[in-house]
């Protein structure tokens, strides 16, 4: 039985706990691993470890930095079939899937490389007589990140190059149903000439989690996950005034205009929400087709879902595979239940697929809820799987209204070929990520990624502008160097 080390001082490191998480293939459910819960010794000595490196790294040139990072991207590149098999083959998505996935990482890295020009402040001369001012960004010291199974490699990489770069050390506590991709992330950037500790790996569960949290030494905290989640680690971390981001779940809406390019549409729209099974915070969970459209609309919606092919995650043909767990099939399995219970109309039931060969696996093929309505369990709630519910709506407005009524204000997009209902639509949307005839607007690593609503906790979202923001603080100096001295005064100072 493979058992998952920590990453520590530049290497992989056994836990000494007695405490595990088994591992199951998502593609035939044997065990296959098992995650350590590491202890609270183990975690302390790696804060020990951290500490110490922080101030060197901290005092690293930016030029050094950079030149790690393109070493570590080059790696990355080169290692990138087996970086992607591993994610497949924890997290079960197919193998182009887990490609596309592991590009997006790549994506920030290649950002994060540009750290000598993203971290320049800003200097204004004379604000008053012989009096200058200007800002620097300093790194923050020890950041962690805790992170979701369904972007094994994507969304640690939203945190750690970019928290690196800024001149912190990181802790990673990746999700403990996918530990493997991070590790070999560590040891190529560790092969890229990262010195040690400054990216260090901790498995482990909520309880490793509360360590993070509770440790005086680390000053943020980056979480990706569930809702629920997120705000407990939002809520907790200010109690410790620890900087923090936490975003949390989703349920995407698709608004398709009758002057919409039906087919681009629905092509759109059948990746969005069935692609990795459904398991992305960006996927199309909701469409809602305005108007006359609705009957040839689910007519080519059930011709394309029904013929997309789920498979094992290597297989070539394969464009869809298996949820993450037994217990997420069945969560989502109950969900498709109460759907009928609740009285939506089941138009493709992906309770029935059955793979020869993988009858073990956790597979549930594409399901289509038709006539949900807004109280629904189904529509309310984030089911995280390959659940597509249809709400029928008469106009723009009954659209638009019911996507902002939303609690969750993840991602969203429209499609029409009407400029005005696109701008209208891009300026009055109450949702942080907008696509105009694009399915999943997952903004380039040089923008920031982050929802509104329940969606997100904290005030910055991941990588661009706002990660620099979030892994540095600000310090402004007011500088006076020449002139004339000044008398004494108890008056509060004003610049002439
Ligand atoms: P999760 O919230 O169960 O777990 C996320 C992380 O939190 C894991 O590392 C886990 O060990 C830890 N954790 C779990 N329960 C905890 C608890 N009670 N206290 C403290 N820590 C805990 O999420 P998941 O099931 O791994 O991932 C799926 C969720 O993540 C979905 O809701 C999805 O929408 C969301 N997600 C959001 C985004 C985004 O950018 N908004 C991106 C990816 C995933």
């Amino acid at each position: 039985m493979l058992e998952i080390n920590n990453f520590i001082s530049g290497k992989k490191t056994p836990s000494e706990t007695k405490n595990f998480v088994s591992l199951y293939k998502p593609t035939t459910g044997e065990e296959y691993a098992r995650t350590p819960v590491s202890t609270p010794e183990e975690f302390k000595n790696i804060i020990n470890l951290m500490k110490s490196a922080q101030k060197n790294w901290a005092e690293t040139t930016l030029m050094k930095r950079s030149s790690i990072l393109f070493k570590f991207k080059n790696l990355i590149e080169k290692n990138f079939d087996e970086l992607a098999k591993i994610i497949s083959y924890e997290h079960g998505k197919v193998f182009s899937d887990a490609k596309g996935s592991l590009q997006r990482g790549l994506e920030v890295v290649d950002f994060a490389c540009g750290i000598p020009h993203l971290l320049k402040g800003s200097h204004s001369i004379n604000v008053g007589t012989n009096v200058d001012s200007f800002d620097i960004r300093q790194p923050l010291g020890i950041s962690a990140g805790i992170t979701p199974f369904n972007f094994p490699a994507m969304v640690p990489m939203w945190m750690f190059p970019m928290s690196i770069a800024c001149g912190n050390v990181f802790l990673l506590k990746p999700s403990e149903k996918v530990p493997q991709c991070s590790m070999k992330l560590a040891e190529l950037f560790s092969e890229a000439g990262l010195p040690d500790n400054v990216f260090n790996i901790i498995h482990g569960d909520k309880s490793v989690v509360d360590l993070i949290i509770q440790s005086p030494d680390i000053a943020s905290v980056s979480f990706v996950g569930s809702t629920p989640v997120a705000k407990y680690i939002y809520s907790e971390s200010a109690k410790y005034n620890k900087k923090v981001q936490a975003l949390g779940g989703a349920k995407n809406h698709m608004v398709i205009m009758e002057d919409a390019n039906l087919e681009d549409a629905v092509n759109g729209l059948i990746g969005a929400a069935f692609g990795s099974a459904g398991e992305r915070c960006m996927a199309t969970s909701v469409a809602l087709p305005v108007g006359k459209i609705q009957k040839p609309f689910m007519d080519l919606l059930k011709q394309k879902a029904n013929s997309i092919i789920v498979g094992e995650s290597f297989d070539k043909n394969s464009e869809m595979g298996p949820l993450i767990t037994k217990e997420h099939k069945t969560k989502i399995l109950t969900y498709i239940e109460t759907g009928i219970s609740e009285g939506a109309l089941l138009e493709l039931d992906g309770r029935k697929l059955s793979l020869k060969g993988f009858e073990n696996g956790n597979f549930v093929g594409p399901t289509i809820f038709n006539n949900v309505t807004k109280d629904m369990t189904i529509y309310k709630e984030e089911i995280f799987g390959p659940v597509l519910s249809v709400v029928n709506v008469e106009n723009y407005k009954q659209a638009i209204d019911l996507v902002n009524a939303h609690e969750f204000g993840n991602g969203t997009s429209v499609y029409t070929s009407s400029g005005n209902i696109a701008r209208d639509f891009t300026n009055n949307v109450k949702i942080g990520m907008v696509g105009i005839n694009i399915p999943i607007p997952v903004p380039m690593a040089f923008y920031s990624f982050g929802g509104w609503k329940n969606s997100i906790f904290g005030s910055n979202g991941m990588h661009g502008e706002e990660g620099i923001n979030f892994y540095t603080r600000r310090k402004t100096i007011t500088s006076k160097w020449s002139g004339t001295n000044i008398d004494p005064s108890l008056t509060m100072p004003t610049i002439k």
